[in-house]
């Protein structure tokens, strides 16, 4: 059964030239694996891509990427010798949904052949979040004019490439190990060029008549493997006005799935789960996976009343999150793309960490758990990458794959298509302080210290030694400083005292001298081994002090704080168009090659550093600095719309607020960026649930600060004025909340039973709405009322 209208992202038409964005939009997933919304029968110009965390190679491309692995979605139908397909015969009617709730994709194909009449086609297609290495494919076809001839061809994809048009490379990325069928059951197997792993799939197809499915007289079977391909075909004689059912199941196993003590070749491992789909049946196997999205949905589900435009986006930027997040690999991240294209060669950027993890650590702890591990993992390769640069402390790379090394291209196509050299890889150091920072804010949120104890503290500990490295000592003023750097603002590839990156290292050096101090003085064999294993002694921790305490970092007597050393002696290039959806037009003050002779701001820089602490600053600082940098920043990036809205929210101009909320809301539907087609945009996501959680309902952490240890949450909402109500649910510190805010007042159910099983009798939630304090009792909705 179809859901409702705000679950639904709908294509009514298809448009080749629009192929590609749709296929980013309709993308399908579990955080294991992600496959883009191609048609089956893979019209002229698809771009199929496949993608399962964690799997790279590099073998001819510049630099390890992502692997398009096969495609295991082909399902091409032939009807009487023709080709019932989308771009080879006349279409009457198209329509294919995204249902966010259940994660299917479902179409609906009307044909007219000269030949024979009309056509139904139908199809769903689901990657299990019950069992994230299946993938379920339902086909219903009806010929309503005659009799006709069917061949059908399901196939597995083994010749797929990564293929760059922009740099005009096509690589492979593996070699076809085996390929053949047995007991009517196709395998493939891939195997990587560069580490020999190897990628199994197993594909049956059925086919059936009737309501119930009837067996089908008279098919014939046939299965070849050409050009790379291994396809099984079933021809038959389809009967007028019959409804014929097809249902293709695949299992893909990578060999990193498979435990050490599972000696199955893992062929074998792929041919034994999709024998055990086939047992349990499709239904059910579909039925078990949208009881997970159930599930899945009650965490993180945030309804807007009143903006049901608004609501249904939402739900899609949550949707994409959602297919991104891996539940039980701690090795994998999230890439800029997540899983729905191999753009950026599928490497993790501080994207994860600062605009996506807030998500996770709010709704799914554990998988916010799982991206930090893989950081953690992956320490030692920091250090080394450090000591490359002769630091000390752990640096860890501006992009990340597999190994933890650094693996950015040299190279990048700017927006205008040509072809520039990379730095980021060299200066980009505020990665090692967002890694840092994301660590102390999930430890904030989930109060989860075995967490800190275990890993968490010797990567802040790691990175503080990184800056107290990295500072150097200016005899004039005084003060140590960061120099050559690139911040934020990628405009601007060598500046000194990028006020972020200064900012963030202080805040590192003192949280390693906190956590010290404060948390690992209260585990002091805890402390005593993690100083041994990292030879950590107190006159470090008191050199940290001493530099966090003088590192260069003003604000003016006007509150502004300067981008970088100089930044207001570059050009005061300001922005004076908008684009027809509010958006800043790049000035033609300044071509783009020349920005950083000026004052233009590719995304926030000073305005994330004022979200990101937000409790040091002031409401003047934040308003007068948000207005600066508004007039200067392009928004180029993605991830930028996003903090802008929150930073507006905080300085009380909703309408503004909203107005960029609405880019990034829109940033894949509507293609803002002119790249949707490259995939969707994972920073912006997060940014986006950034947004209104930690914007327009205005919850954020904060310490105590009433002599006790800990934080709390506070509530702040600051609503656009057509949304009646806004509804959403955080887990916090091991507890479950669940808010429901309109214009007058807050409604909050703490549920007091923890997720370790406490009953929480007696327990109750300290909480500060709008600068007032409660405690909230457990198991009732608490509602706080106030006047506008
Ligand atoms: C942004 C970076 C970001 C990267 C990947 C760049 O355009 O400037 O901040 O990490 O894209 O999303």
């Amino acid at each position: 059964m179809e859901s409702d209208y705000e679950w639904l992202i709908r294509e009514r038409s298809f448009n080749p030239n629009r192929q590609a964005e749709c296929e980013s939009v309709f993308s399908l997933g579990n955080g294991y694996l992600g496959s883009r919304g191609v048609l089956e029968e893979m019209p002229a110009g698809s771009s199929q891509g496949t993608y399962v965390a964690g799997i790279f190679d590099k073998s001819e491309a510049e630099t390890v990427e992502i692997v398009n692995l096969p495609g295991p979605v082909g399902f091409r139908l032939y009807a009487d010798g023709e080709p019932v397909a989308i771009d080879q015969m006349e279409v009457t009617g198209h329509e294919r949904v995204l249902d966010m709730r259940q994660g299917t994709l479902v179409r609906k194909t009307s044909y007219r052949s000269e030949k024979s009449g009309l056509y139904e086609y139908r199809s769903l297609r689901a990657f299990s979040v019950a069992d994230e290495h299946i993938m379920l494919m339902r086909v219903h076809f009806i010929a309503l004019g005659a009799d006709v001839d069917i061949l059908v061809e399901s196939s597995i994809d083994g010749s797929t490439l990564n293929i760059r048009k922009e740099m005009g490379t096509e690589v492979a990325h593996y070699s076809v190990a085996e390929a053949d069928q047995a007991d009517g059951i196709c395998y493939l197997v891939a195997k990587l060029n560069d580490s020999g792993r190897n990628v199994a799939y197993a594909a049956n197809i059925s086919v059936g008549c009737g309501d119930s499915g009837e067996v089908v007289d008279g098919v014939v079977r046939t299965s070849e493997f050409a050009d790379g391909k291994l396809t099984e075909s079933v021809q038959f004689k389809a009967r007028k006005e019959t409804l014929y059912t097809f249902e293709k199941i695949v299992s893909i196993y990578t060999s990193r799935d498979v435990p050490r003590e599972d000696t199955r070749n893992i062929r074998n491992v792929a041919v034994d789960a999709l024998k055990q789909s086939l047992d349990t049946g499709f239904d059910e196997m579909l039925a078990a996976h949208t009881d997970v999205w159930d599930e899945s949905w009650s965490a993180a589900d945030i309804v807007i009343d009143g903006d049901p435009g608004a609501m249904k986006a939402l739900r899609f930027n949550l949707y994409h999150l959602m297919i991104a997040g891996n539940r039980s690999d701690d090795q994998v991240s999230i890439a800029p793309k997540a899983l729905t294209s191999s753009w950026y060669n599928g490497h993790f950027f501080w994207d994860t960490e600062l605009f996506v993890l807030p998500f996770f650590t709010f709704t799914y702890p554990g998988i916010a758990r799982n991206l930090l591990m893989y950081r953690y993992y992956r320490l030692d390769e920091a250090r080394k990458n450090a000591r490359k640069q002769n630091l000390p402390g752990a640096l860890f790379p501006w992009e990340s794959a597999e190994t933890g090394e650094e693996v950015t291209p040299k190279t990048w196509v700017n927006p205008e298509g040509t072809i520039i050299d990379v730095h980021t890889m060299e200066r980009e150091h505020h990665i090692a302080g967002d890694v840092a920072y994301a660590v102390y804010q999930y430890y904030r949120a989930t109060a989860d210290t075995g967490f800190m104890l275990d890993y968490g503290a010797e990567i802040i500990l790691e990175t503080a030694r990184f800056w107290a490295g990295r500072v150097a000592y200016n005899d004039t003023s005084g003060k140590y400083e960061i120099k050559d750097v690139i911040g934020p603002n990628e405009y601007q590839e060598c500046v000194d005292n990028n006020a972020y990156t200064n900012y963030l290292a202080r805040w590192n050096l003192r949280c390693g001298v906190m956590l010290y101090t404060e948390i690992l003085n209260g585990y002091p064999d805890k402390r005593k081994i993690l100083c041994e294993k990292i030879g950590l002694e107190q006159s470090e921790i008191n050199e940290w002090q001493k530099i966090a305490d003088n590192i260069e970092f003003t604000v003016l007597e006007d509150g502004m704080i300067e981008e970088f050393s100089g930044y207001f002696d570059k050009l005061n290039v300001i922005i004076e168009k908008w684009n027809e959806r509010g958006m800043p037009i790049f000035p033609d003050a300044v071509p783009l090659e020349r920005a950083h002779e000026s004052q233009l701001v590719k995304q926030a820089d000073v305005v994330l550093l004022l979200h990101l602490f937000n409790e040091d600053f002031s409401h003047d600082v934040k308003t007068v600095n948000l207005d600066y940098y508004d007039h200067r920043t392009t928004h180029e990036s993605s991830l930028s719309p996003s903090i802008y809205t929150i930073l507006c929210t905080e300085a009380g101009e909703v309408d503004r607020a909203y107005k960029y909320l609405k880019y990034s809301l829109y940033g894949d539907l509507s293609d803002n960026y002119s790249n949707v087609k490259h995939g969707i945009h994972a920073a912006s996501l997060g940014g986006v649930w950034q947004a209104v959680v930690f914007g327009f309902a205005g919850v954020r952490m904060k310490r105590r600060g009433d002599g006790v240890a800990g934080e709390i949450l506070t509530v702040n909402p600051r609503l656009p004025e057509n949304w009646k109500r806004l509804q959403f649910n955080l887990c916090w510190q091991g507890f479950k909340l669940e808010f429901d805010i309109s214009a007058g007042g807050v409604g909050i159910l703490f549920r007091s039973t923890s997720d370790d099983g406490g009953d929480g009798a007696g327990v109750t939630l300290p909480i500060e709405v709008r600068g007032r304090r409660y405690e909230i009792p457990g198991n009732n909705m608490t509602v706080i009322t106030y006047d506008n």
